[in-house]
């Protein structure tokens, strides 16, 4: 099958612009589930961002249109949303109907056009030394941010960088590291937060770089702390980059992930849009790749970026989330108190019965010896009348 494909790939020299997943309406088999990752994997590459879903048999469909057929199965939507998020049908048994053929080829020539963005903005977040700034460099080839192995961050403010990359302006952002041992984390949350107003008008994506070797308990808050400063609204602009691809040895991404459920976690929030990085290589697919995957979550967010509006909701919902820990602290404190209190009184009630029992049991005891006493004494006196009455009689 590779060499097949390899030569289908000779065919279309310089390259396909455009790959067509044809499947039978209503027959998606287990066995068409997995022909993307099998394409990827033959051809080394995201065949699968190149690719619009063709369905046939569209006499099929009756009285529904393709986008009901759709909407209405969860795992094509799945299948449509990890390729171009394109899809078209097609009725064979109609060979009169050109309306269907041209409505493709302008879908096609839509996907190959679609760069109505005038500049895409990017900005780079992660913990210090995952190599954001190395990723920055790599993204537009060329060192135009400072990357070296280093304990705090050498980035200490947001930076601004824009280039034409493939013809299209790219803007990124890079941005001071959280958990940096020079920035106490409220300071770096503060400083990082300004790469929004510095993407003005706002961001289209926002990396957030890993190093996977070593995703540890702080690189699962460190992505935690992002989706918590930005809001939910930023889980549509989010991709994870992987960095030091080449340190990765003869694991695929997918592996890997598969191995870290904290990542599995992560990924799940953002729709699972990653990409992996060398940044030792001047490889160009590897930025073609991650642009075309960033252009289509543009599209798919219908070409909106993310604004300082959603930052300050995320905002608000943060102080919201603290006044309701803080209260419910305070109330806990006060249940606490109340509980302490009682536990005080019953312990001091328990004391007290303690001592009463201790007094009582030492006056009966005093008493006893009393008792005893007057006993021996009265048994003495009418032992000694005894002994009288008998000495008399005798
Ligand atoms: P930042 O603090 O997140 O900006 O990290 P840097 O970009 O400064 O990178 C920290 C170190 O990691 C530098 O020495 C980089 O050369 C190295 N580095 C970054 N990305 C890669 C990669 O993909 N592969 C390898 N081998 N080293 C990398
Ligand atoms: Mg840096």
């Amino acid at each position: 099958m590779k060499r097949e494909l390899e030569s289908a790939m000779t065919l279309c020299a310089p390259g396909p612009h455009t790959f067509l997943l044809v499947i039978q309406l209503g027959r998606f088999t287990e066995q068409e589930r997995g022909v993307m990752e099998k394409l990827n994997e033959l051809l080394h590459s995201n065949v699968n961002l190149y690719t619009l879903v063709l369905f046939t048999y569209g006499d099929k469909l009756k009285s529904k249109t393709i986008d009901q057929f759709v909407q209405e199965d969860k795992i094509l939507l799945k299948l449509i949303d990890s390729c171009s998020g394109l899809y078209h049908v097609l009725d064979n048994t109609d060979n009169e109907s050109k309306a269907q053929v041209s409505e493709l080829l302008d879908k096609i020539d839509m996907y190959e056009q679609q760069s109505p963005y005038e500049e895409i903005r990017i900005v780079l977040l992660g913990k210090t030394g995952v190599g954001k700034s190395a990723a920055g460099n790599t993204l537009l080839g060329e060192e135009a941010f400072e990357s070296k192995i280093s304990a705090s961050s050498v980035t200490q403010d947001c930076w601004k960088v824009t280039r034409k990359v493939n013809g299209k302006k790219v803007a990124i952002i890079d941005t001071p590291g959280l958990f940096d041992p020079s920035l106490i984390l409220e300071e770096a949350v503060n400083r990082i937060k300004l790469c929004v107003p510095l993407s003005a008008p706002g961001p289209h994506a926002f990396l957030l770089v890993v190093q996977p070797g070593r995703f540890t308990q702080e690189d699962r808050q460190a992505v935690e702390i992002f989706l918590k400063i930005f809001g939910e609204g930023a889980r549509n602009y989010s991709v994870v980059l992987f960095t030091h691809g080449d340190k990765l040895g003869k694991k695929n991404i997918q592996e890997f992930v598969s191995e870290c459920p904290d990542l599995v976690r992560v990924l799940k929030q953002i729709n699972n849009q990653h990409h992996v990085f060398n940044n030792e290589s001047k490889e160009a697919t590897q930025v073609d790749e991650l642009l075309k995957k960033i252009s289509l979550m543009v599209a798919r967010n219908g070409g909106r970026w993310y604004t300082n509006q959603m930052l300050e909701m995320a905002e608000r919902a943060i102080e919201e989330e603290t006044r309701r820990l803080l209260k419910e602290r305070e109330d806990q404190s006060g249940r606490l108190r109340e509980s302490l209190r009682q536990e005080a009184l019953l312990e001091a009630q328990k004391d007290l019965l303690c001592l009463r029992e201790k007094e009582a049991r030492e006056q009966a005891e005093k008493n006893n010896k009393y008792i005893t006493i007057i006993a021996q004494i009265l048994w003495e006196i009418f032992e000694k009348f005894i002994i009288k009455k008998l000495e008399n009689k005798s």
